[in-house]
């Protein structure tokens, strides 16, 4: 038989290794599963360490001011893990040092990382009941589900072969990179998150063009006026990306747009292309065992606090968050999790 853990948390994000200090700290010894390293994760961007792994730096995390690392990486991270880091910048921090920092953190105080992926889950009874990509059932008192969420790609080669040379799916993450600094990018989508991208990368960028594949906006009514006064924003009607266009020198040069009303191609010269077509949490793994919102998010069942519909399961980050979707949002609602499980064990006496 499995030994029953006190808790396990799924997912190696800022939600996962915030909940693993904490619930380290505490005393409850937990076990994390980062996810597998394999080609499915590596296609959709699920592998260990989450979306912040797929950026470059990362400026708004609080704590990091530009200033060279490079020191404090060598000191903090054992070698055998600072092999897999991209040269450090001497710039501040980087998506994939600041989740090593984060994972070192959790391992220092006592967590168990698995490198495998939680491909099912057995909630309808405790100890709760998990099996893993390596054949194991693990058992727990206590789970925190930390998997995140992974940003929707229009899924051309052209598009994968610039991902952080110009394509980006995280405005507010990489808009203010000196490569989009005063120059021409696109946004991609006609929601919300367009318009807002589309508003943020003003402030960086000569111009940015929305391109949205039909004649209206989904985003709400104030949200599409803001982007229709804007006088940097240019909507670009019923259009697709059929290419992103660049050099392996220059990263993203161009896209060359589709329409979607039978005119003619139209090439625009952009050095950025910012999609903002949804994102998709990361839920299939829970097949119908914790409640969903009508987005397929986790849903939290008490208002400020990361209980779900399973009493003893939790959740934290952008699995249960459609919302604000930031690094620091997610490490703040990890720290929630592991202090509600910790205070729900109590409860049971556990
Ligand atoms: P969304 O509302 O689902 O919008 C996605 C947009 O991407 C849609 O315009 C959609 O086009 C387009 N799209 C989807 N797949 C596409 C594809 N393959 N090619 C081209 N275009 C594609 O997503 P969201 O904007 O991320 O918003 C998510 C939720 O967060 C919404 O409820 C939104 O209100 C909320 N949100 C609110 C705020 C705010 O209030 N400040 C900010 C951000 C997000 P169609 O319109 O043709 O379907």
């Amino acid at each position: 038989m499995a030994e029953v853990e006190h808790v396990i948390i799924i997912g190696s994000g800022p939600a996962g290794w915030t909940a693993a200090i904490y619930a380290a700290r505490a005393a409850l010894q937990p076990l994390l599963f980062e996810g597998a390293v394999n080609e499915k994760n590596a296609q959709q961007g699920t592998l260990p360490l989450g979306q912040l792994a797929l950026t470059t730096e990362v400026e708004n995390f609080p704590g990091f001011p530009p200033g060279d690392l490079s020191a404090f990486l060598e000191t903090s991270l054992p070698e055998d893990r600072r092999g897999y880091l991209p040269p450090h910048g001497k710039h501040g921090v980087s998506g994939p040092e600041l989740m090593e920092l984060m994972r070192a953190q959790a391992v220092h105080f006592g967590t168990r990382v698995i490198t495998e992926d939680v491909t099912s889950v057995d909630f309808s009874g405790r100890p709760f009941r998990l099996h893993a990509s390596n054949g194991k059932e693990y058992q727990a008192q206590a789970v925190i589900v930390a998997t995140g969420a992974r940003a929707n790609y229009l899924g051309l080669p052209s598009e994968d072969r610039f991902k952080n040379r110009g394509v980006s799916a995280c405005a507010v993450c990489d808009g203010a990179l000196p490569r989009f600094r005063n120059q021409p990018v696109a946004v991609i989508g006609g929601g919300d998150s367009a318009v807002e991208e589309a508003t943020y990368l003003t402030h960086h960028a000569a111009k940015v063009y929305l391109v949205h594949r039909r004649d209206a906006l989904r985003a709400s009514k104030i949200m599409a006026q803001r982007a229709a006064d804007n006088p940097k924003i240019e909507i670009v009607w019923n259009r697709v990306v059929d290419e992103v266009l660049g050099d392996d020198e220059n990263g993203v040069t161009g896209i060359r747009l589709k329409s979607t009303v039978g005119e003619a191609d139209l090439t625009l010269d952009v050095r950025g292309v910012f999609l903002a077509i949804g994102h998709t949490p990361n839920t299939d793994f829970l097949q119908g065992q914790l409640e969903l919102t009508e987005k397929g998010y986790v849903k939290w069942v008490r208002p400020f606090r990361t209980h779900t519909s399973v009493e003893g399961v939790f959740a934290a980050g952008d699995v249960g968050d459609d919302y604000y979707r930031q690094a620091v949002t997610a490490a703040a609602s990890g720290c929630m999790a592991a202090l509600d499980a910790e205070r729900w064990l109590a409860a049971q006496g556990s």
